[in-house]
């Protein structure tokens, strides 16, 4: 519309820090996820409010409709698309084994056999973990952020972690957390932007025609540069 007070305004679940997705820099929010979603809003002529949350609430909430939309480095999965709808892709990811900085025994998803691995709640690294549990025999540990289960290997507490590789590389860039990554990426997957699975095929539709311009008119380039680089 041409009123602002008119436009729609949309409810978008994101995780509740997972740099360089989302994170909040005093008052406000970053990242990726933040300045694509804000850009396909002015791309499309809505409105959005953001809702930090626990990465494991963000699916349960669009099912109780508290949410609208998530964007949260959320892997497309098949498990999820029985319950949500995923936009085009937009960002490559996958999952990888990360160690204490000075562990030298871990090298491979091999020898997590008998240790302690922390995932978070909720994640494509919890499934991993679980699956890799009932092959190996691992103990799981699960956390609610990513913050929390950095901490829980930096301070020796759990032997491993398992996260996804853009957000753990960033995390070692930028403050050193005493982590390292170890072997190779796990599997190979995209993010994508949910929402409520069958409801809302309007917002599906421009998410996908906004972000389909801003790949096109070099906007998402520019924002995920801002953030990684060249
Ligand atoms: N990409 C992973 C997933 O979809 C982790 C997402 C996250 O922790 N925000 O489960």
């Amino acid at each position: 519309g041409d009123n602002a007070s008119s436009k729609k305004v949309y409810k978008v679940g994101v995780d509740t820090t997972y740099p360089p997705f989302e994170y909040k820099d005093g008052n406000e929010y970053k990242g990726i996820d933040i300045d694509l979603i804000n850009a396909i809003a002015e791309n499309q002529d809505f409105k959005i409010e953001l809702n930090a949350m626990d990465f494991g609430g963000i699916i349960p909430a669009m099912q109780a409709n508290q949410l609208d939309v998530a964007i949260a480095g959320m892997s497309i999965t098949d498990d999820r698309k029985k319950v949500v709808d995923f936009s085009t892709p937009y960002f490559e990811a996958g999952l990888t084994v990360v160690v204490k900085k000075d562990n030298s025994n871990i090298k491979s998803v091999d020898d997590l056999k008998g240790k302690n691995v922390a995932v978070k709640k909720g994640t494509t690294g919890a499934k991993f973990a679980q699956e890799t549990a009932s092959k190996l025999g691992i103990n799981v540990v699960q956390f609610n952020d990513s913050p929390a289960m950095f901490q829980e290997v930096s301070n020796g507490n759990a032997d491993a972690l398992i996260e996804d590789y853009p957000v753990i590389s960033y995390a070692i860039a930028q403050k050193d957390p005493g982590l390292k990554i170890v072997g190779d990426r796990l599997n190979g997957d995209q993010y994508g932007i949910a929402v409520l699975k069958g409801q809302n095929k309007d917002l599906l539709g421009k998410i996908n025609k906004g972000l389909a311009e801003l790949k096109k008119d070099g906007t998402y380039d520019k924002i995920v540069n801002s953030y990684l680089g060249e």
